[in-house]
Parts: C-alpha cells; sequence; structure tokens
C-alpha cells in the first residue's frame, strides 16, 4: 500500500495538470490525521501556493431543508454552462461534535457531479491539527491550484460554522425561505450581518408571490444592519433551483461584487486579513495539539483534573502545573 502513495512532486504535477485522481489523493493527504502526512501535504502546499487565488470562493449557508444542495447543482450546472469549472467543498459542523454529518448522509448534487466540469468533495471530519477548518481551506487552495474558477463551500447554517466559512470566501451568501414576519425577526441579526447576499429561495409556483414580500422585508431589515463587505450594500433576492429564474442574477450579483471590490482593494484586503487570521489560528490549533500531546501533561492531566473536581486544589494551580510540565520546567 505504501508504495503505492504518491510523492509530494507526482501530486504537485497531477494536482497542477488537473489531473482528477491525484486532485482527490492531495485533498486525501491534507484531511489526514497522521502526522506524517500533515508533513507531507504542508510541503506540497507551499510548492502550490503561488498557483492558488485565482477562483473566487463562494460560501453557501442556510438552515437544513433550506434548499443548499439542490441550489448548488442548479447553480453549479449554470457556471458549468458558462464554461466555469467548480468546486464544491462542504463543512459539516456536526461532523467535528457527533462524529456523524448532517450534509454527507444522502445522495447529493448527482447530475453535478456527473459534470466533468465540476468538482464535489464531501465534508473532511475533524482530527488534531486544526481540524476542519483547515482542512477545508487547505483542499480550497489545491483546488484552486487545479484550475477550479469558482469554489463553492457549503455548510448547514447552525451555530460557528458560517464565521469560519465567512472567515474563508470572498462572497457569503444565505439561503433563506418565504416565512412569516416572526420567523424574520427571529433570525440572528449576526448571521445577516455576515451576508453578501440574501437569496429568499423557492421563489416558484405558489411561493412566488410572498417570496416577493419576504425578499423586501429582508431588505427593510437589511437596511438597518451593518454591511458584511466594506462599500457593498447586502440585498435580498429571489430565486428557484427548480424553475432556475433567477439564478443567473446571482451569479451577475458575485461578478459585481468582485468587480467593486478588486476596483476598490476591499477584496483584497479581505484575503489578507484572512490570511493573518489564519495564521493565528493555526498558531493556536498547535499549541492546543502540542500541549496534550505532551507526555508529562498527558500523564498528570487525570489526575489533576480529580484533584480540581474534589476541590483540593484550584484550577489556576492545576493549570499552572500543566504548564510547567509543558514547558519542561522542573517544580
Ligand atoms: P438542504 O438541506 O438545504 O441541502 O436542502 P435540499 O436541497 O435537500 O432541499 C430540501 C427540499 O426542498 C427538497 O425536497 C427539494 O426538492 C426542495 N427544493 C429545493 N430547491 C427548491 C426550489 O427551488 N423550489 C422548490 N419548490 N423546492 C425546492
Amino acid at each position: 500500500q505504501k508504495s503505492t502513495e504518491p510523492t509530494v512532486q507526482e501530486l504537485y504535477e497531477g494536482v497542477l495538470k488537473g489531473d482528477r485522481s491525484l486532485l482527490a489523493r492531495a485533498i486525501t493527504l491534507v484531511e489526514s490525521n497522521a502526522e506524517r502526512h500533515f508533513q507531507k501535504s504542508q510541503q506540497l502546499l507551499q510548492l502550490l501556493l503561488p498557483h492558488t487565488g485565482k477562483a473566487i470562493r463562494v460560501g453557501i449557508t442556510g438552515v437544513p431543508g433550506a434548499g443548499k444542495s439542490t441550489f448548488i447543482e442548479a447553480f453549479g450546472t449554470y457556471l458549468c454552462g458558462l464554461g466555469l469549472r467548480i468546486a464544491v467543498l462542504a463543512i459539516d459542523p456536526s461532523s467535528s461534535i457527533s462524529g456523524g454529518s448532517i450534509l454527507g448522509d444522502k445522495t447529493r448534487m448527482e447530475q453535478l457531479a456527473r459534470n466533468p466540469h465540476a468538482f464535489i468533495r464531501p465534508s473532511p471530519t475533524a482530527g488534531k491539527l486544526g481540524g476542519v477548518h483547515r482542512k477545508t481551506r487547505e483542499a480550497m487552495l489545491i483546488c484552486e491550484a487545479a484550475g477550479f474558477d469558482v469554489i463553492l463551500i457549503e455548510t448547514v447554517g447552525v451555530g460557528q460554522s458560517e464565521v469560519i466559512i465567512r472567515d474563508m470566501v470572498d462572497f457569503f451568501m444565505l439561503l433563506v425561505l418565504t416565512g412569516a414576519g416572526d420567523e424574520l425577526q427571529g433570525m440572528k441579526k449576526g448571521i445577516m450581518e455576515l451576508a453578501d447576499a440574501i437569496i429568499v429561495h423557492k421563489a416558484d409556483g405558489d411561493n412566488k408571490l410572498i417570496a416577493e414580500k419576504t425578499k423586501r422585508e429582508y431588505n427593510r431589515i437589511l437596511h438597518f444592519l451593518q454591511p458584511a463587505t466594506r462599500g457593498w450594500q447586502t440585498k435580498a433576492y429571489t430565486c428557484s433551483s427548480l424553475t432556475k429564474e433567477g439564478i443567473g442574477d446571482i451569479w451577475k450579483v458575485i461578478r459585481t461584487f468582485e468587480q467593486k471590490g478588486k476596483a476598490s482593494g476591499v477584496f483584497e484586503e479581505r484575503r489578507k486579513s484572512q490570511s493573518r487570521e489564519w495564521m493565528y489560528s493555526m498558531i493556536t490549533d498547535h499549541l492546543h495539539y502540542q500541549f496534550y500531546q505532551h507526555p508529562d501533561v498527558k500523564n498528570q492531566l487525570p489526575k489533576l483534573e480529580n484533584e480540581v473536581i474534589a476541590g483540593d486544589i484550584t484550577v489556576a494551580t492545576a493549570v499552572e502545573k500543566l504548564f510547567q510540565l509543558f514547558l519542561d520546567r522542573k517544580n
């Protein structure tokens, strides 16, 4: 098995050529939780780095049932029709909590999966060395080096995953459904303030009129909120992945956003600050990992935990002792 593992050089050349199988294996490498794979994946990323950054990175979120996978299928197929190459990645917040998966269970995006211009990668599972966040970010870079024009990153709208995706993408959109006014009121203002567009989805059939009304409601509220991107007014739009109405307009909005942001410098500025944030989050991840891997820390942690629970020592004392062990100081 080991002898068939491609070398860093083979992966590098394969990814640049857009070789599907080597692209998939390169992503598997960054997703691996084995330490030797970590070293190898970092060598690969270093080589690929000059070839990254050219795609537009788009994040998509929404509650389960909002129609994310149907939308990505319709939107992705539309983009492929324009001659663009699309990579779809996912962050599944459930995988890091329960080990299970919200996104991965059903058969999704079958039509897009068969399109030769599209590449769909299910969500990685969390592990040490930075977890899902790092893995998705690195998978995105690999896809960019492989020449994909648009990277779509999907997440279920629960909890922290929206913030994580916002920190990775250029354009972030929120898929919502038509609903009563109070439902809209209940929506977290914080999530609306992350979005560059709010898509009122399933605007078809009997739902069409109410979708237009919901759009106006959102626009009224958005008017009072802090925009997610400087110089860009977040607006609500309607679309249907069933009739495909409004799908092309969403792409126009993204293109306008990109052109405006590039002209004003906001686009580059965000990417730079994302790289900086990523560096600090990786430092935190590494410290966390090194600390818990330290043999003396590992060894003493259960005992100190028990002493804290029993009320024999303070939390601060226990932490101080662990750090002394970690930093190899004698107490
Ligand atoms: P996800 O959980 O957000 O990925 O949602 P799905 O893509 O699985 O869609 C949930 C349900 O909504 C499915 O039954 C879809 O057929 C339906 N759906 C998705 N998009 C549309 C749409 O544009 N119009 C209508 N009428 N139904 C849709």
